[in-house]
């Protein structure tokens, strides 16, 4: 397998984790629902599977001599191999199952700790709507966020776009956020999709867009 899938589907698997770590802090019960996780990281293992398939069809059919006896010996080499992969045998698959359980686990143990807040927040939502408030607007353009970026050395989110502009403007840049305590200026490789809070700018969006339709 090249390295280049290899990696895209290492961080690929990563940000899943990372996704479902915000969401046991942010996400509703649909975003916690482990089983869309594990879906996601089947369908991984199965385009690794896949990609190390094609790649020994490949490497069996190089030895043919012409292009149809080529094309045959690897159809036929994938054709042989076309059971669907045992991507829940993996080891993969159960390293990425020990992590979801970590995490569900610590999620669980640090809302234990806010417990009386968590209480009130879930009475009337309020709480939890206050602290998703800020972190909902872009600090540059005081905008909501469409596509937010995490700045993963202080945790500050902001919209893609504005900072990357703001970083062509002024590369020695910052963190925006008013009294961040970090000096380094922002570096655009530690900028992550913060993939958590934009399924929860998608879903904020499409209830307004649905009230605002009907009339
Ligand atoms: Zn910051």
């Amino acid at each position: 397998m090249t390295d280049y899938l290899k990696n895209e589907l290492e961080k690929a698997q990563q940000c899943l984790l990372e996704t479902y770590e915000l969401a046991t802090t942010y996400g509703d019960n649909e975003e916690k629902d482990t089983s869309k996780y594990l879906q996601l990281m089947e369908r991984i293992c199965q385009m690794r599977d896949d990609s190390i398939k094609n790649e020994r069809a490949l490497q069996l059919a190089m030895a043919e001599r012409n292009i149809p006896d080529f094309e045959s010996a690897f159809q036929r080499e994938l054709n042989a191999n076309r059971k669907s992969c045992q991507a829940i045998k993996t080891r993969e698959y159960k390293v990425f199952c020990d992590r979801l359980e970590e995490i569900a686990n610590a999620g669980s143990t640090s809302s234990g700790a806010g417990g009386t807040r968590q209480s009130n927040a879930s009475k009337d939502g309020g709480l939890i709507e206050m602290d998703m408030q800020v972190n909902l607007t872009d600090p540059l353009t005081k905008r909501q966020m469409v596509d937010p970026v995490k700045n993963t050395i202080c945790g500050h989110v902001y919209e893609k776009g504005s900072i990357q502009d703001a970083l062509r403007i002024n590369p020695r840049l910052r963190c925006p956020v008013a009294g961040c305590g970090n000096n380094r200026p922002v570096n655009e490789a530690h900028l992550k999709p913060d993939n958590a809070l934009k399924m929860h700018l998608q879903r904020l969006a499409d209830g307004e867009e649905n009230s605002g339709d009907e009339m």
